[in-house]
């Protein structure tokens, strides 16, 4: 009889304040569930504003055992686990399958979890992919290979510019583009230690590497539109920089989206609208999830393992959080604020 020790939450508000650890007996197996051990599960900027109560996405409050009397969320959305325990009529999983979560909201700060083989995707197995790859592999990975693909038909040599290159989706940005060809401007905030982070990013297989305080002058307007300017436009961060990485895209450029960093509005001028034809989206990876087939979903996946596999695409940079209540809400704390020491992985 095993029990799950998980990082649970009855209410929204500041994470440190309505974290709490809650131990409770793993439901018993039954003949169409199986039981999975949590390997590793990072903390992601998401993960943070879910537990706020800032989030779209809702994870449901529930009962985790029949002793609970309060209604529970597990926190995390996203983590690499291992089967087992497999129930008499369950296909498609085995013990020992290493598994991602098949939709998001399921918590992923717990030791075990039990569910139907549905809840869980089987992941193809390779010596040489790291925990840390297949527990970050399903929320950025997947929403930069979907940015990079889906918006415009980016040709060998064309140029992307992206701001938030340091984060966990900018590096895989990086990594998928290199590996498919195309050319990227990557923006990062500048810092004292700009030359190592460049370093890093372009052996990573950034183009170029540029900081968002010279992203409104005129050298740099024209040193990119000497390299060629950019049809796709990927925005982490909001605010000024953004608004300046806009003036860089071609006519007829498509500007993506995805995060709020900096926490302000982007503010566009007119004439990139009207003038300059550009088109602006957001990419939202739960909703791709939420509107494809778990087909596409697993034919994406295996393309990042197989690029995995080659060395192609390396683990993001990451800390690791211990398992236990206190170092997990100091992450959490520290997880959106400051230059970071990269992705806070918790290990179990
Ligand atoms: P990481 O935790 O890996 O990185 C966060 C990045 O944000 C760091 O590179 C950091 O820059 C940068 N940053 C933090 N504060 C600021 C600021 N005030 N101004 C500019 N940059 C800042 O994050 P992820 O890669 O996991 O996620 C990045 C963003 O993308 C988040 O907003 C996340 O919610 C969003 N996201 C959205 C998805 C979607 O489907 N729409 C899917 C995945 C992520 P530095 O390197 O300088 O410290």
């Amino acid at each position: 009889n095993l029990t799950v020790d998980a990082l649970v939450y009855s209410q929204y508000g500041k994470p440190t304040d309505v974290l709490k650890w809650h131990s409770y007996p793993l439901p018993a197996l039954t003949s169409e569930t199986v039981h999975v051990k949590f390997l590793a599960s990072p903390i992601n900027p998401a993960d943070v504003n879910q537990v706020q109560g800032a989030y779209p996405l809702k994870p449901p409050f529930e009962r985790l055992a029949e002793s609970d009397d309060t209604k529970y969320a597990v926190g995390g959305n996203e983590g690499v686990a291992q089967v087992v325990a497999v129930g008499d009529n369950v296909k498609g999983l085995k013990i020992g399958d290493q598994v991602i979560m098949a939709n998001a909201g399921y918590g992923t700060w717990r030791t075990y979890a039990a569910g139907p083989a549905s809840d869980f995707q089987a992941l193809p197995m390779a010596d040489n992919i790291s925990k840390i790859q297949l527990a970050t592999l399903s929320v950025n990975p997947c929403t930069a290979y979907r940015m990079l693909k889906d918006f415009v038909n980016l040709k060998q040599g064309d140029y992307v510019i992206q701001n938030g290159a340091n984060s966990a989706v900018g590096q895989s940005v990086i990594q998928l583009a290199k590996a498919w060809g195309i050319k990227t401007i990557n923006v990062v905030r500048n810092r004292p230690d700009i030359d190592d982070l460049r370093k890093d990013l372009e052996q990573l297989g950034a183009t170029h590497v540029i900081t968002d305080d010279t992203l409104g002058s005129h050298e740099t307007k024209s040193m990119i539109k000497a390299w060629g300017q950019p049809k796709l436009g990927l925005n982490c961060v909001g605010g000024k920089s953004a608004t300046e990485m806009a003036r860089h895209l071609s006519a007829n450029g498509q500007y993506v989206t995805y995060g709020a960093m900096a926490r302000a509005p982007l503010a566009l001028p007119a004439s990139l609208l009207i003038f300059k034809n550009l088109a602006f989206h957001g990419f939202w990876m739960s909703r791709w999830t939420d509107t494809h087939s778990v087909e596409e979903r697993t034919n994406m996946v295996n393309e990042l393992i197989g690029l995995m596999k080659q060395g192609a695409f390396t683990e993001p940079k990451w800390t690791p959080v211990e398992w236990n209540e206190q170092a997990v809400k100091t992450a959490v704390d520290q997880g959106i604020q400051g230059f970071g020491t990269g992705k806070q992985v918790i290990l179990f």
